[in-house]
């Protein structure tokens, strides 16, 4: 499952055009409705000032949080309309409906090398169903349509996918470089290739566990998911995070593991709390002996050393999922040991999962890595080697 055969915006005629281009702007806000983190727009300007520098009226559109029915004043996109005005130095109309009256109006005033802005797309009846009408009702909109919206590629809804139906359609280079990076790298991996996977659930992340088996030298285990590991192998795992309906699931991946001569990696030692609390007192237990009570909450000492040692000769490195709960500084140390170990390691390196790449930005290792996704839910399926239907849905080159 590479896209490479898909057309890249680059391929297409698109002076002078009406454009229409979804982006992933999902960022996240605080309670005054500021962006906290800008990333996601950033990486879209290579695409929205190439258009711009061709002379396309731009028609912007991305999701932003899950409103639960129609209009929520909170998820507006007043606050990205705003931020892009600033950075790309011209204004960038906010339309009030999607696809509707005030969006026709607005869009026909637009002049070349200008752009707007649809209010929340998720808004609107159809989105999420992938109906028709409201697909096409965006592409006449337009002339072409682009996606720029990795984050969201996973998803089968009609700005990411029915769209595609009426409109001649291609990538934007943020997919470019996702998929290129992405696929490239697990097409032919530098070896010895070693993953390591935390993060919450396993069940968000047994599908890539499975399909990591088939490819990697090395599989390690940190963060939530290892206690239903250790209640696979009998362990105790206190008030641990864990999934019980799993445990089968669990042993079925270690034998698979062994069948296929995968060195599987479990922490050996963990830092437990009492609470599920960041203030919350805590101490260092044996992995197989987390007592009655406590909860772990971060990989151990020990652990990051393992761990480290591991990740030190490896050729590719593609991680997702924290070794704890690393947005607590009580809790972060084993992501931070993980994060310096990969940075220090020279190997090819692929850090997927929204929390995992929030912890690498602030643990000031970015730029030490080869690629950070965009995209969480999408990267895992990339990964996976599942298909993506955004993707699917373009036309080839
Ligand atoms: P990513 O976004 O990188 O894919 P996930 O969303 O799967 O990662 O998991 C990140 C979340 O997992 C974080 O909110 C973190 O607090 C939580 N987490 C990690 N380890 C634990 C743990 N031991 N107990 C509870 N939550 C955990
Ligand atoms: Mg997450």
């Amino acid at each position: 499952m590479d896209y490479l055969n898909k057309r890249c915006v680059r391929d297409m005629d698109v002076k002078g055009k009406a454009v229409f281009l979804r982006c992933d702007f999902n960022v996240p806000l605080d309670r005054e409705g500021n962006i906290t983190d800008t990333r996601r727009i950033d990486e879209s300007l290579k695409t929205i000032k190439y258009l711009i520098d061709n002379d396309c009226k731009i028609v912007l559109c991305s999701h932003l949080g899950r409103p639960k029915e129609g209009y929520t004043g909170k998820l507006s996109m007043m606050p990205v309309a705003k931020y892009l005005t600033e950075i790309l130095g011209r204004e960038v109309k906010l339309t009030k409906d999607i696809g509707g009256e005030d969006t026709k109006r607005i869009v026909s005033e637009l002049k070349k090398g200008e752009v707007c802005l649809l209010e929340n797309v998720r808004f609107a009846d159809g989105e999420k169903t992938n109906d028709p009408e409201l697909a096409k009702r965006l592409a006449s909109l337009a002339d072409i349509y682009v996606n720029d919206a990795f984050g969201a590629c996973h998803r089968a809804h009609a700005s990411t996918c029915g769209i595609a139906d009426y409109l001649p359609s291609c990538y934007g280079f943020l997919i470019e470089k996702e998929i290129s990076n992405m696929c490239r790298i697990l097409k032919n991996p530098k070896r010895p290739f070693v993953s390591i996977l935390g993060g919450a659930k396993i069940s968000d992340k047994i599908g890539v566990v499975n399909s990591l088996l088939d490819k990697v030298d090395v599989l390690i285990i940190g963060g939530g998911m290892s206690y239903t590991f250790a209640n696979a192998l009998g362990y105790s795992v206190g008030t641990s995070i864990c999934e019980s309906d799993k445990l089968d699931l669990a042993k079925d991946m270690m034998a698979k593991a062994k069948e296929k001569g995968v060195k599987f990696l479990l922490p050996l030692d963990i830092r437990v709390a009492k609470e599920y609390d960041p203030d919350s007192e805590n101490k260092i237990v044996d992995f197989d002996k987390i007592p009655e009570g406590w909860m772990g909450l971060d990989i151990g000492p020990k652990t990051e050393k393992a761990f480290s040692e591991a990740i030190k000769d490896a050729g590719t490195v593609v991680w997702n999922g924290p070794m704890g709960v690393s947005e607590w500084d009580n809790f972060a140390s084993g992501t931070l040991a993980v994060a310096k170990a990969i940075a220090s390691s020279g190997a090819i390196s692929i850090i997927g999962g929204g929390d995992s790449a929030a912890a690498v930005y602030k643990l000031g290792y970015a730029d030490k890595m080869t690629h950070i996704s965009t995209g969480g839910g999408a990267s895992l399926r990339l990964l996976e080697g599942k298909p993506l239907p955004a993707l699917e849905a373009l036309e080839n080159n």
